[in-house]
Parts: structure tokens; C-alpha cells; sequence
């Protein structure tokens, strides 16, 4: 379509408004109530335009392109149009520009210096309520808002949180939360896509206020170091300082965040600037870590491990890679621990998060991540989400399926022992027990089958191990199913109906599902689930493990795993090994043939085939299970290397700690949960003192003999790229805008946004028999609830990152607990009140949260809080595959506790 704008002829989609193909072409139209995330709502009239053969003016947000169309947006009437909307704004509230925090940011400023106005001509007497500075981390001044209405969408259509409204009527009008509560007393999740919506200065972000005028501000993009979802952000810049960060808006449909953050991305990255950063290596000298130069700390930690290597053979030594850093750095430090240390012991914290996704859909699909991508929930049918609490762990993607579900109709079945937010917007909840998930997934499945819902053309197909399958689902009775999991047969007939004949059904689950002793059997039951109902290789279906951190996917793509080189090579297959030491300049006999230790097995071998430890970004000692055991097998090895931001509960027990940057600080590429490999570039110089991830491995590697080491991000990539298949067809240049998913076998190829569209990667999908297997633990008398951990909204991790960011820290300080009133009334605890909780493995202290969330019989504690570990408590029960814990369920016993 071809219409006429200002005499300029342009082109126009058919759909498009007159604003967007203004705004594509480079005209300028003003808008304050339209923004191209909240869309059009005709309420500010500034965007008015002349249509030629339209009677009177039309908002050019609203009115659709149409060919031939003749358009003029600077005419007398419609420039008369724009000052009277501008000047109204100006005569009420408060629009002293200097002060304001939006100043050279603002579209109403912009405006009004477009149609020259200096002043308002007349002036409203009218009281405006002070600003709500009640919350953490927004700010709501009344008196600036010009009522456009962007938040109030933005809040209620885009994230999801349904918070903002506009209150009273007239010249009374305002936003308000929730029933007109100050914002921090609200149910306000604090993610500040309000504030990044204002058009003005009415609400901004607190922690903004003072730093730096618009324009001293660079604005950097980057990638969220936090969640799996790699949310992909814009951080304001002064001065090499990072100030604040907001959803980047750039080419925003085709980014996995659709330019939104939860409040860990808004508010949750000052830590870069914190005062605890490490800026030293430190040695311990007489048992205390001194300060020492990086010459001191390097030379130390290599003639250490060449001795250790030396005495024991390199399969003393054990690396633990990191899902916090980077592709590249996740490549060089495999690279280093087989071709410099010549071991296979490497490893990281996918053992303790998915080790059993990676296991479970690589035997049944022929490959272990997301089948598809967060950009189909509007092709999906009906969503099953098991063992993830997604709006806390995958805040942003939790907050599109609640569109989905919300606004465009689409089915939900939730199945969790903890009521979730998803669980309370489902069609179909239910609370299984904890560790019963192949009892009610394969009950499940006996239902479809038995009613003929299964895909009978795709099980042929595309599938094998049927008689087997078929025959293990004979034990799976509704009484059976019922005795185990406590879920009603009515209930589990709800949920397979829905599953199987309900459209197109997509499975997202995470570590609810993978973090017990049978966790690869749980993958395979939902692996077989999908299979049967012919739910894989198709828009908006599939098998969509949610990984927990920024990289964690690419940190096991980049071979930082015992078993595989980059895209999951085998170590053990010869031709493999040739090629991967020709490139790296090594003899193949020099690379390790047999799989190495994983994490949770070198814990194990500490003191004993394990001598030393070198640990890359990850906090064992916060993150890993039965942390009195962890700890005692620490202090028994020879040589202890951490590297990190900060001196984290392991890097103070260790000899040697050297300081590396955060993501802020440094270039390379991420894969998000969906296989999306995006690139980060430095938006700030690396602290004085510190040192990238990368640099430093090298740094040690020449220090043992290895001059060829790369040396630079560039390098590091050259290399994943020429030895991962997967990774073939990428470059820099091509993942800057919006990434590439894997497989990109060449660099024509546009990337895989669905895998198994053309047959399953296996070559058939393998359909598991399975038996259920009860926990590695069980309550009893003295231990009588069961207790799982897990994350929370506004912490991470170990918490080094989250809890020194002042807005997350203040929102939650404290480490909880979740307990049933039924349980807790007995007990005669009162939420809020500190009560002691034990297991056979130790005892913390923390606060009750009393709440019916969690059902009866079960605790819950998210795992962030160094003064009350969850880890002390839980269970290091190994999956017999995948070799991860059982966090999700162990032994529990509660009391008042004696502490104030
Ligand atoms: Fe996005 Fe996850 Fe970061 Fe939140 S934590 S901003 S959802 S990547």
C-alpha cells in the first residue's frame, strides 16, 4: 500500500496505523496515551491528523492505513489541535521541567518546545495528592501524571500484574493501586513497567532520582543476568557507572521479553556498583586471605595445580564451570580443564537444576533442551505447567501465559504441591505430593489411552517402545494414582481430557519436576506424555524444560558437563576427541577418554581422588545440598580456587580468590531458556583490579605451558563456532539484533524456533515404561512434614547478586517459611514468629509465613538466605542417572524456636 504523508510518499502494511507508518518513515506525530507496546487508546488527542475526504480530524493512533490515503500532520487546524491538548496539560499539576527527573526525556516537554510554547496561558487552582513514595522502588508524583492511561495498560495487559487503575472521577482522577492503597502497601510487584511507560516525569524509578540529567546518560544493551528468559536490557550509563536499567524497546516483538522486566532485572543489578566487589586476588597466608597481585595469586594457583597434577594425575583436579557467565567463558573453562589439566572433571550447576532434563529428553527426544519457544503462547491451546512456579522463577514469561490465559482465552492446568499465581488463574489445579509426579503423570496417560485420546498416526510414526509403555501404564490405576499422589481420580480425568483433546498442548516445567532421586524418570513420563498426544514438532506444543539461570543452557551447549564436549559431543567417541585436539593444538591422547566426576561426585571425592577445587562464578556453599556435609569436604582438599565478584561463603574458605566482573563488564554471548544465543557487549570498563572470566583461565593456562589459548571474546566464539554444530552458522554480526536460536547449522540459516519439526531428532521418540519410586526420604514420626525449597520473586541464587541490590533486599529481607495453618496452629506458631526447622541433616532458624499456599503436611523455604541455609537442611540423594539431588522433598520437623 502507498499513502501520502506531508507530500512523501511511503509504504504501509495492511494493518498498520497512520502513527506507525509516520513513525517507520521518520515523520513526526506526537502520542502520549499510544506506545507501540500499550497501543492505541485515543485518549490524549495529540497524534490528530488532516485525512483528505475525513470530515474533521482523526487520531492517527487509531485510524488504519488505507491505499491512496493523502495525510497532513502540521496543519493549522491540527497544529491549533495539539496546543490546546498541550497547554491544558501544562495549566494543572506540576510541570517544573528543571527538577523533574524526566527532563530531556519527556514527550510532553518535547512537544510543547515543538509547538514553542514557553508557558501555559491560564493556570488551574486545583490540589493534587502528594506523591506516593511508599514503595521500594517507584515513584507515583500525582501531580506530574497527565492521565494518559500507558501504565494502567501497560500493568494490566502487558505484564500482567493488574495493580494500576485510574481512580475518582474528573479532576479528581488518578492512578491508584489496587483499591486506592499507597503502591507499597499494594499487591505491586515492584517491576517497574509503569515507570518505563510514563511519557513524563509522573512515575519514575526511585533509585533513578539524582543520578545523572537524560542527557549525561549512554543507554547500553545488554542481556539479564538472572533468570533463563534473557531478558534483554537497556542500562543507563554515566561516568562508566550503571545507573538503571529498563526493557530494551529496539525491534521488541522479536525479543523474549517483548521489552519488559521483573523488578530482579529493574532493580536488581546495583550490585555491580557494590562496595563489597573484589577488587584484589587474595591468598590465605596463616589461615586468613590476604590481599595479594594478580602475579602472586596466578603463580601460586598454577604451580599448585601443575604439582597437584603431578602427585595425583589431572583427575585430582575438578572445574565447576558457571551458568552466571558467559558462552565463551563456560568454552574456555572446559578447554582448560581437558586440553590444559587433561581431565573431564568439569562440571556445573545444571547438575543441580536440570542434569535431569538433559538426561531424560536426550534418551527419549535426542536432545536435552526446549522444544519450542516463548514466543508461541498465543499458538498454544492449553498450557500443562508442573513443578514451576513461573511468575517467580520466570517472571516475564509467567507473565505472557498469563496473557494467554487472561485475554486471549487459552486453556491452563497447573499441577503443584504449592499454590502458585499461575495455579490461581488455572482451569484445572491440583496438588500432587511431593515426589509422586510419575504416579499421576503416567495415570495421566493411562486415561488418554484408555479412551483412545492418543495420537495413534504419530505413536506410529514417529515413536517406538510402545507395547512396553503401554504395558507399564497397567499399574497406574486412578485408586493407585490417588493413593500416591493424593490427586482425586475426577481431577486426573479433568486434566488428561483437557491435555489430549483440548488443541494443541505445550508442557513447561522446571525444577519441581527434575530436583528428586527419580528426576530422569519424571522427564521421561513427561517426554511420553507429549509423544503420545503427538504435541512435538509443532507451534505452540512441545517439551519446554524453563532453565533456572541466565546461561544455563549454554553453559551445558558450551561442554561444561563430564560427558560431552561443546554440542554435546561424547568425550568418549575417538573421532571427537581428534577433532577437538587438532583445533586446540593438543595430542587426542592428551584428552581425557572417560566421562569425568560431576559436581555432587567430586564433592564426594574430596580429600580423596579430589584434591583440589578450581570453582568459575558459583556459591556451592549456599547452593548445593546437606551444606554441613559440603562444607566438612571442602576443608579436606589441598588446593581451593574460587573466582568471583564478591567473597561469597565459598570463596572465603578457599586459598586462593581471584576477582572477575559481572556481566556489566564484559562482551559475549548468552542462551536463554529457548536455545536463543544472544550477544552482550561491555557497557562499562571492568573494575579497576578485576579481571574477565575468560582472561584469567588463560592467564593460568600459560602459566601451565599453554601459549595458544584464546585470548578474547572474538577468539573464544571462532572456536565454539568451528566445533559446535549447533553453533556452525553464528556470528557476532548476526546475533547482534535478536539473537539466533539453535540449530544454526550455516550462516544462511535462519535458526530453529521448533525443534523436531521434522522428525524427531532421535530419529523416534522413545517411550519409557516406568514404575513409580518413592523419595530417597519419607516423613515420620519425628520427622513428620515434608519440606521442599526453592526460589522466590525478588531473590536468586545464592543471593550474592539479588540481596545487594537495595530495592530486592528491602522488599525481602528475611528468609521464610511456609507452613500450613493446620500445622503450624498445633504448634502454636503465629506468622511471623521465628521457629526452628530441622532435618536429620541440621537445623535453621527463620520466620513463619503461615499461609494455606503450601498444602498441609508441607514446608517450603526459597534457598537465598546465608543466615537460615536452606541447603543445610536438605537431602543429597542422587538421581542413580543424572546424579541430582533431591531437593524438592525431605524429612521435617518444626518448633517455636527459643531465638527472638
Ligand atoms: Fe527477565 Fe528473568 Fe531478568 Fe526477570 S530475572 S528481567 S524475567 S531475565
Amino acid at each position: 500500500m502507498k499513502i501520502t504523508i506531508d507530500g512523501k510518499e511511503v509504504i504501509a502494511e495492511v494493518g498498520q496505523t497512520i502513527l506507525e507508518v509516520a513513525r517507520e518513515a521518520g515523520i513526526y506525530i506526537p502520542s502520549l496515551c499510544w506506545h507501540p507496546r500499550t497501543g492505541p487508546s485515543a485518549r490524549c488527542r495529540a497524534c490528530v491528523v488532516e485525512v483528505e475526504g475525513m470530515r474533521g480530524l482523526v487520531t492517527a493512533c487509531h485510524e488504519k492505513a488505507a491505499d491512496g490515503m493523502v495525510i497532513r500532520t502540521d496543519t493549522e487546524q491540527v497544529q491549533s489541535v495539539r496546543r490546546s491538548v498541550v497547554e491544558l496539560q501544562l495549566s494543572s499539576g506540576n510541570h517544573d521541567c528543571l527538577a523533574c527527573e524526566a527532563c530531556g526525556n519527556c514527550e510532553l516537554q518535547d512537544m510543547a518546545y515543538r509547538l514553542g510554547i514557553e508557558s501555559p496561558p491560564y493556570l488551574i487552582d486545583q490540589e493534587t495528592p502528594e506523591a506516593d513514595e511508599s514503595s521500594e522502588g517507584i515513584i507515583i508524583d500525582h501531580s506530574r501524571c497527565i492521565h494518559c492511561g500507558r501504565c494502567i495498560e501497560g500493568c494490566n495487559s502487558g505484564v500482567m500484574h493488574e495493580v494500576l487503575a485510574m481512580g475518582n472521577r474528573g479532576n479528581d482522577s488518578r492512578v491508584i493501586c489496587d483499591n486506592d492503597r499507597p503502591m507499597g502497601e499494594s499487591s505491586c510487584v515492584q517491576c517497574g513497567e509503569c515507570a518505563q511507560l510514563c511519557p513524563v516525569g509522573a512515575i519514575i524509578y526511585k533509585t533513578a532520582r539524582g543520578k545523572a540529567r537524560n542527557w549525561e546518560v549512554e543507554r547500553r544493551r545488554t542481556v539479564c543476568p538472572y533468570c533463563g528468559v534473557g531478558c534483554v536490557i537497556d542500562i543507563a550509563v554515566a561516568d562508566n557507572r550503571y545507573l538503571w536499567a529498563e526493557g530494551c524497546e529496539h525491534n521488541w516483538e522479536n525479543l523474549p521479553n517483548q521489552g519488559m522486566l521483573c523488578v530482579k532485572g529493574r532493580f536488581g543489578l546495583e550490585y555491580v556498583n557494590h562496595p563489597d566487589r573484589l577488587t584484589k586476588p587474595l591468598i590465605r597466608k596463616n589461615g586468613e586471605l590476604v590481599e595479594t597481585s594478580w602475579d602472586e595469586a596466578l603463580d601460586y594457583v598454577a604451580d599448585r595445580l601443575a604439582q597437584i597434577k603431578s602427585d595425583h594425575g589431572g583427575g585430582a583436579i575438578g572445574c565447576l564451570s558457571s551458568a552466571k557467565t558467559t558462552n565463551e567463558e563456560n568454552f574456555a573453562m572446559q578447554r582448560f580443564a581437558r586440553a590444559v589439566i587433561g581431565t573431564n572433571n568439569v562440571d556445573h550447576c545444571a547438575r543441580l537444576c536440570h542434569s535431569s532434563t538433559v538426561a531424560g529428553l536426550a534418551t527419549t527426544l535426542g536432545s536435552g533442551a526446549m522444544t519450542n519457544s516463548m514466543q508461541e503462547t498465543l499458538d498454544t491451546d492449553v498450557f500443562l505447567i508442573t513443578g514451576s512456579n513461573t511468575t517467580w522463577c520466570h517472571p516475564v514469561f509467567g507473565g505472557l501465559i498469563k496473557r494467554a490465559v487472561k485475554r486471549h482465552g487459552k486453556k491452563l492446568i497447573v499441577v503443584d504441591p504449592r499454590e502458585n499465581d499461575l495455579a490461581k488463574i488455572a482451569d484445572h489445579y491440583v496438588r500432587q505430593r511431593g515426589g509422586s509426579d510419575v504416579a499421576w503423570l503416567m495415570g495421566v496417560q493411562r486415561i488418554i489411552v484408555e479412551n483412545g485420546w492418543h495420537d495413534e498416526d504419530f505413536i506410529k510414526e514417529h515413536c517406538e517402545g510402545w507395547d512396553d509403555y503401554r504395558e507399564s501404564l497397567e499399574a497406574f490405576t486412578l485408586e493407585k494414582v490417588e493413593e500416591i499422589s493424593g490427586i482425586l481420580p475426577e481431577d486426573l480425568e479433568a486434566i488428561a481430557r483437557m491435555y489430549a483433546t483440548g488443541g494443541t498442548a505445550a508442557i513447561y516445567f522446571s525444577m519441581g519436576i527434575t530436583q528428586h532421586t527419580h528426576g530422569v524418570d519424571n522427564v521421561k513420563a513427561v517426554a511420553n506424555l507429549a509423544l503420545i498426544c503427538g504435541n512435538l514438532g509443532k507451534r505452540g506444543g512441545g517439551v519446554n524444560p524453563l532453565r533456572g539461570q541466565s546461561n544455563v543452557q549454554g553453559a551445558c551447549d558450551m561442554g561444561a558437563l563430564p560427558n560431552v564436549f561443546s554440542g554435546y559431543q561424547k568425550v568418549t567417541d575417538v573421532i571427537v576427541r581428534e577433532k577437538f585436539a587438532r583445533v586446540w593444538g593438543v595430542e587426542p591422547s592428551s584428552l581425557d577418554d572417560q566421562v569425568g566426576l560431576t559436581v555432587t561426585q567430586m564433592v564426594q571425592e574430596c580429600g580423596k581422588s579430589i584434591r583440589s577445587l578450581y570453582i568459575m562464578g558459583e556459591n556451592p556453599m549456599l547452593s548445593d545440598p546437606n551444606l554441613n556435609h559440603l562444607e566438612q569436604q571442602l576443608g579436606k582438599l589441598d588446593l581451593l580456587v574460587v573466582q568471583d565478584i564478591f567473597l561469597t561463603e565459598t570463596a572465603s574458605r578457599a586459598d586462593v580468590v581471584l576477582p572477575a566482573v559481572p556481566f556489566t563488564e564484559k562482551t559475549g554471548t548468552y542462551t536463554n531458556t529457548e536455545r536463543r544465543v544472544q550477544l552482550a557487549r561491555r557497557a562499562i570498563p571492568p573494575l579497576a583490579g578485576c579481571r574477565q572470566d575468560y582472561e584469567i583461565i588463560a592467564q593460568l593456562a600459560a602459566r601451565l605451558g599453554v601459549d595458544n589459548f584464546p585470548r578474547t571474546p572474538d577468539a573464544l566464539f571462532a572456536e565454539i563456532k568451528q566445533l559446535t554444530p549447533s553453533y556452525h552458522g553464528m556470528t557476532y554480526e548476526r546475533l547482534d539484533d535478536v539473537g539466533l536460536r539453535w540449530p544454526c547449522p550455516t550462516e544462511d540459516h535462519p535458526g530453529t524456533a521448533i525443534l523436531h519439526s521434522e522428525g524427531i531428532i532421535r530419529g523416534r521418540g522413545q517411550l519409557s515404561p516406568l514404575a513409580y519410586r518413592p523419595p530417597a526420604e519419607s516423613c515420620d514420626g519425628n520427622y513428620p512434614l515434608l519440606l521442599s525449597t526453592g526460589r522466590m520473586l525478588e531473590h536468586f541464587h545464592g543471593g550474592s547478586m539479588s540481596r545487594r541490590s537495595v530495592v530486592l533486599d528491602h522488599i525481602a529481607p528475611h528468609a521464610v517459611v511456609e507452613i500450613h495453618p493446620d500445622n503450624a496452629s498445633p504448634l502454636g506458631i503465629n506468622d511471623g514468629e521465628m521457629i526452628d526447622v530441622e532435618t536429620r541433616r541440621g537445623k535453621i532458624t527463620l520466620r513463619a509465613n503461615v499461609t494455606e499456599a503450601v498444602d498441609r503436611g508441607m514446608l517450603y523455604i526459597p534457598f537465598h538466605f546465608v543466615e537460615a541455609a536452606a541447603n543445610r537442611l536438605t537431602s543429597d540423594a542422587l538421581d542413580p542417572v543424572s546424579k541430582i539431588p533431591e531437593y524438592k522433598v525431605c524429612a521435617a520437623r518444626v518448633s517455636r524456636s527459643e531465638s527472638p
